[in-house]
C-alpha cells in the first residue's frame, strides 16, 4: 500500500507514522509506514517513529504526554536532523512563537498551525535538559509520576526542582549544556535565544 493511501489525508508533511493496536492489556499489533523519499529516512523517521512504538509499549494503557513521546522521538534522530530542528526552533522565537513550560507540557493536541517548529524544538531541549539531571530510567519514572500526581509533584520527588517555573531550562543556562550535545550550527544560538526573551 503506498504511502498517502495508508495514511490517509491527514498525514500532512509528514514522513511516517506509527501505528498500534491496542487488545485490552497488550499491543496486538505494530507497524510503521514510512515514505521512502524522505531524506535519510533510515536515519531519521525510522528511529523517530520506532522511539514512539517502544514508548506506546512502556506506557501501554496510560497517556504518555504529547511532548515526552516527541521530544524523546526526535532525540533519537540524527544529529543533523536535530540541528535542523534547533534552526527552525530558533526562527520561530524570533517570531515570539514559543511555548511557557508549563503550557507545552499540559499539550493535549498537536501544536497549533505555527508553534509546530517550537512544539518538536522545545519538548526535544526539555527531555534532554531532564535526561541530563539523572538517567534515563530516572526520568520515565518522572513521567510515570507526573501522570499520577501532577508535574509539580514529580519535579520535585524525581530531581529536587520545586516547580514547573523553576525550569527555566530553554532560555537560561542549561541551554548552554545543551548545546555541544546537539552538535549546533550556530553557535550563536544562545544569544538570540537571550535575546528574544529580553523582547
Ligand atoms: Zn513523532
Amino acid at each position: 500500500m503506498d504511502y498517502q493511501r495508508a495514511s490517509g489525508p491527514g498525514v500532512g508533511q509528514s514522513v511516517g507514522f506509527a501505528t498500534l493496536k491496542i487488545d485490552g492489556e497488550r499491543v496486538a499489533s505494530r507497524r510503521i509506514d514510512i515514505r521512502l523519499d524522505a531524506d535519510n529516512w533510515s536515519g531519521d523517521a525510522l528511529p523517530h517513529e520506532l522511539s514512539h512504538v517502544v514508548l506506546a509499549d512502556r506506557f501501554l494503557g496510560k497517556r504518555i504526554p504529547h511532548w515526552a513521546n516527541e521530544g524523546m522521538s526526535v532525540l533519537a534522530e540524527s544529529t543533523t536532523k536535530q540541528s535542523t530542528r534547533i534552526a527552525a526552533l530558533q526562527r520561530s522565537l524570533a517570531r515570539g512563537l514559543s511555548y511557557e513550560t508549563a503550557d507545552l507540557f499540559q499539550l493535549t493536541t498537536f501544536p497549533r498551525p505555527g508553534y509546530h517548529d517550537a512544539f518538536y524544538g522545545q519538548s526535544a531541549l526539555a527531555v534532554r535538559s531532564l535526561v541530563e539531571r539523572g538517567t534515563p530510567t530516572q526520568f520515565l519514572s518522572f513521567i510515570e509520576v507526573a501522570l499520577d500526581a501532577g508535574y509539580g509533584h514529580a519535579l520535585h520527588k524525581v530531581y529536587k526542582i520545586q516547580s514547573v517555573d523553576k525550569l527555566e531550562w530553554l532560555r537560561r543556562e542549561d541551554f548552554a549544556d545543551l548545546a555541544p550535545i546537539w552538535e549546533l550550527s550556530q553557535p550563536d544560538l544562545r544569544t538570540k535565544l537571550a535575546v528574544s526573551e529580553n523582547q
